[in-house]
Parts: C-alpha cells; sequence; structure tokens
C-alpha cells in the first residue's frame, strides 16, 4: 500500500526524498520492525514542506480527497507505540520534539487519549476506546482528588 502512496505523493515529496526512496526503498527494518525511511535519521521520506513547515504528504493528499487512505496507522497513533510479541500492549514513546505538545494538553486538561481519539478508535475500534476513555478519566479525577 505504501508504494501506491509513494507513487502518488511524488510531486509533492522534495527531491532529496525522492532520491532516498526510489535508491534505497521506502521501507527500511531498524532492527526491531518494518519502518518508513527517513533522510537523516530525521524527516520521513514521505515529508512534504509547506515553506517551513513540515507535513504528511499522504495525508495531505487524503485531506484534499486525492487520496483514499490517510497516514499510516502508526504515525496515525504516535505518540502511542504498539509492542509487545502479540502486539498488544500500548506504550507512550517520549519524543522531545512532542514537548510544546505535552505541556499545551497538560494545561487545557486534554488527556492523551482524548488527544488520539481518533487514531485509537480507527485502529482500535469504538468500544476499545470508549474503555480506555473511561479508564483515563478514572484515573485523572483519582489525581485530582488526591
Ligand atoms: S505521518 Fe508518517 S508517513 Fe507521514 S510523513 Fe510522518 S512519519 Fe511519514
Amino acid at each position: 500500500m505504501l508504494e501506491t502512496a509513494w507513487k502518488a505523493v511524488r510531486g509533492l515529496i522534495p527531491e532529496s526524498h525522492r532520491q532516498e526512496g526510489d535508491g534505497n526503498g521506502i521501507i527500511v527494518h531498524d532492527g526491531e520492525e518494518l519502518t518508513i525511511r527517513c533522510l537523516d535519521e530525521r524527516a520521513c521520506v514521505f515529508v512534504m514542506y509547506d515553506g517551513e513547515i513540515a507535513k504528511c504528504s499522504i495525508q495531505h493528499l487524503y485531506m484534499q480527497d486525492r487520496f483514499s487512505w490517510p497516514k499510516p496507522q502508526s504515525c496515525h497513533l504516535f505518540p502511542l507505540r504498539i509492542r509487545g510479541k502479540r502486539r498488544d500492549q500500548l506504550r507512550f514513546e517520549r519524543f522531545s520534539e512532542c514537548a510544546p505538545a505535552l505541556i499545551a494538553g497538560e494545561q487545557q486538561r486534554i488527556p492523551l487519549v482524548r488527544f488520539l481519539g481518533e487514531a485509537i478508535t480507527r485502529v482500535f475500534g469504538s468500544s476499545f476506546y470508549d474503555e480506555l476513555d473511561r479508564r483515563s478519566q478514572e484515573l485523572l479525577s483519582r489525581e485530582e482528588e488526591a
């Protein structure tokens, strides 16, 4: 499926990304799992630039109804990662570039589960999301009472 996306985004991404993906492939095994190739261990080959702002070219096309599916599920879920041998664990991954978003979420009292509600529902379904949200709210209430 990513190969289809790769063909669709060619006109949006920088030439260096095209060369990297065409020359070395868009998927790489990082020693643990398959992942999308990045340039200089930073920008994914699917990144496009709107001025100084980096955007996902797949999501960009999807939002414009020019592509039939949004960015990959693992990207949509980030900074939650699916882990475990049976892929049955959700873990939070700390990433320094997300720090401003975490601070804003704390100030606005938006739990990560709610912020990622669309992605969690997309990947695990609405029953799972509802239960996770209920438990997250319980934990928050307990924290506030303590
Ligand atoms: S959302 Fe995923 S596919 Fe899109 S640019 Fe970011 S890492 Fe790449």
